[in-house]
């Protein structure tokens, strides 16, 4: 997509720090990291969200984050990384090319706010009737 600032970085047109390239995947740092080591990795074609990737791409990019996931604890060692995706601007996706972000996180960076929610006990009928909804829907 030729306004997508992912497919620039793909096609060379727009620099990045490149931590890993094989022909279907790109990976590469954030240049608004939330923590030391904050890598995105992302498919070549341009797909917005996991709705629209193939099994294959799914695939793909899940090989190398766990590439990458062992390359970050050998180079940094944080003390954990969070494995992030969002699919669709209402969960705060920002670039509109599928991307899987590795967020490490080191001592003194503190924890990582969005992991933490309140525990707040869910209306039961509600979810046992969404999961029916869910389940009679799996293909
Ligand atoms: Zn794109």
């Amino acid at each position: 997509m030729s306004d997508c600032i992912f497919c620039k970085i793909i096609k060379g047109e727009i620099p990045c720090f490149k931590v890993y390239e094989d022909d279907s995947v790109l990976a590469f740092a954030d240049i608004n990291p939330i923590s030391k080591g904050h890598i995105l990795i992302i498919p070549k074609r341009h797909i917005e969200n996991m709705w629209e990737a193939t099994e294959e791409e799914l695939v793909t990019v899940m090989r190398t984050a766990k590439k990458l996931i062992h390359a970050i604890k050998d180079a940094i060692n944080p003390e954990g990384v969070a494995v992030l995706q969002l699919n669709g601007k209402a969960v705060n996706q920002v670039v509109m090319h599928y991307h899987f972000h590795l967020i490490p996180r080191s001592e003194g960076e503190g924890k990582l706010s969005m992991t933490e929610w309140e525990l707040i006990p869910g209306n039961m009928e509600e979810i046992k009737q969404t999961v029916g909804k869910i389940t009679a829907a799996i293909k």
